[in-house]
């Protein structure tokens, strides 16, 4: 059997995205009836006009996820028929799933490849993993006394507020939709300016799978607009939040401000590789950390950033580093082989460049990489960049760059490497290479940090928690504990007369 390679440059000239929202069933304009340009960051061109959601239209969406919730038409399904109908959505996500990668790729430069292999795959499989989930997990009975019953049950929450960034665009929607949907509550998602389009075709399908009207809207707009309105809305009852430590810190004032709804915050990270010189396989971790750092563009929340080396090896770790660097030259994100595509707008592409600018400044020993590149394409590319001689200390070491910038800082000792991989605001993920299991362990431990890799940082999966400590958040998305975040946990009584 072969299999057919799409001709991704004819498809991108012949597509023509809906920019129009999407409230209760039915795409529409915005009601002010104002856009703004979706901007494809591979040349600059304009895919399309997209409703600038506002306040009203942020009431009319949650309106009307209250009425859905409210009358029961999906938190009132029985479980196995929420399954199924979810289930339906997750093929339908992967029978678009060409559309669905193209959109992604033209909206944010990632390469076509990613967006076909591991974002619209990981966004099915976490619809359909959430759906299986739904008629499997049961609730408490408490062991009480003989002469009462305590029920110990889960229900849905009501209406939840999903705002999401531009990196992995369906995906983190997907994380935020699954066991939210699954446990029966309404959704109103506020996709990133940067990339709306996915999510507007996600609640196309999810329509066409048979959700009912009305269960997920999608309102695309700006930050300070659409996003700051459904985080102060007093109908809102839980924030799904994934962005910057800045915003998230503003959800929480929303929430302080208005009806005091939970806020789920999966925030930034920069996060430490920590290699250690009893570990035999040397090149496996380097060309591991180029692999992480580099992948999305460097646009990763769990990038591992920060590498701590020890000094005795640093010299044979940054070489092997540096020679993996032309591998990841950013090349056509729709070429099918480009393994880094580019960088999601030209903002984002001052930012990168100005935290390179800042390495070199603070006298960090730039290896390779530095520059924007592809630059006559009219789209947004920066070279895979290597730093070395970091010091903790440096901006480029405690800030997250987002961008495919790799830090490397030399350690001496065990306790001086764990210090400093927790001397961060952040503690999303963190990774330790050695062959001593002992130490291994004991570093793990050590470390401050939702997710702690030992000898490898790619292993992922939608039955493990994702989220952080610190300032990289709160509450965990993916596996089954991501239902705690769009549940309430109702106890009742019952008296038994003997
Ligand atoms: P961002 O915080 O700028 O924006 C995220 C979302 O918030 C967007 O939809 C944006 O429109 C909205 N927003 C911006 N200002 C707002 C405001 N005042 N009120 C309400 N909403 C507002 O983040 P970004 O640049 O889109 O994404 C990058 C960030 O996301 C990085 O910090 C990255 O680490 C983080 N991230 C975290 C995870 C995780 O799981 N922890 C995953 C992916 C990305």
């Amino acid at each position: 059997m072969t299999t057919r390679t799409p001709d991704w440059h004819n498809l991108a000239a012949a597509i023509r995205p809906d920019g129009r929202m999407l409230i209760g069933g039915v795409r529409s304009p915005s009601v002010a009836g104002e856009t703004f340009d979706c901007i494809s960051p591979i040349d600059g061109r304009i895919l399309t006009p997209v409703a600038r959601g506002q306040a009203a239209d942020i009431d009319t969406a949650v309106a009307s996820a209250r009425k859905a919730f409210d009358d029961g038409r999906w938190a009132g399904k029985p479980p196995a028929v929420r399954k199924k109908i979810l289930l339906r959505f997750a093929e339908k996500i992967l029978a678009a799933r060409e559309e669905l990668a193209l959109l992604e790729t033209l909206d944010m430069g990632k390469p076509i490849q990613h967006s076909l292999g591991v974002d619209v795959q990981s966004a099915a499989r976490t619809i359909a993993w959430y759906a299986e989930a739904v008629d499997k997990v049961y609730d408490e009975i408490a062991p009480t006394a003989r002469t009462a019953l305590a029920l110990i049950t889960r229900e849905p929450m009501g209406v939840i507020g999903v705002v999401v960034p531009w990196n992995y665009p369906m995906l983190m929607a997907a994380w935020k939709l699954g066991p939210a949907l699954a446990a029966g509550n309404s959704v109103v998602l506020k996709p990133s300016e940067k990339s709306p389009l996915t999510a507007l075709r996600l609640a196309d399908l999810a329509l066409d799978a048979g959700l009912p009207e009305g269960v997920f809207n999608v309102v695309p707009g700006y930050g300070h607009e659409a996003g700051e309105a459904l985080a102060l809305h007093m109908d809102v009852d839980a924030i799904g939040f994934t962005g910057s430590t800045r915003v998230g810190r503003k959800m929480l004032e929303y929430a302080g401000r208005s009806n005091l709804k939970r806020v789920y915050n999966e925030l930034g990270g920069k996060s430490a590789f920590i290699v250690f010189p009893d570990f035999g396989d040397l090149s496996r971790a380097a060309t591991t950390v180029a692999a992480s750092v580099f992948f999305n563009q460097g646009e990763s929340c769990n990038a591992p950033s920060r590498v701590f080396v020890h000094a005795s090896i640093a010299d044979d770790f940054v070489r092997i580093v540096a020679g993996e660097t032309p591998k990841y030259q950013p090349g056509d994100p729709l070429s099918g082989s480009a393994e880094m595509g580019a960088i999601v707008d030209d903002t984002q592409l001052r930012t990168v460049l100005g935290y390179i600018d800042a390495g070199r400044d603070e006298g960090a020993k730039l290896l390779a990489g530095g520059h924007r590149v592809r630059a006559e394409t009219g789209g947004f590319f920066v070279e895979p960049t290597l730093f070395d001689r970091v010091s903790n200390r440096m901006k480029i070491a405690r800030e997250e760059i987002f961008g495919p910038v790799l830090s490397v800082i030399r350690f001496r000792t065990e306790e001086e490497a764990i210090a400093m991989a927790n001397d961060s605001s952040y503690g999303l993920q963190a990774s330790v290479w050695s062959d001593n299991i002992n130490r291994a362990h004991r570093v793990a431990r050590a470390l401050r940090a939702g997710t702690v890799h030992v000898n490898q940082y790619d292993e992922d999966d939608i039955t493990v928690p994702f989220g952080g400590y610190k300032q990289s958040g709160n509450g965990r998305d993916k596996s089954l504990h991501a239902f705690d975040k769009y549940t309430e946990l109702k106890t009742t009584w019952l008296r038994i007369d003997e």
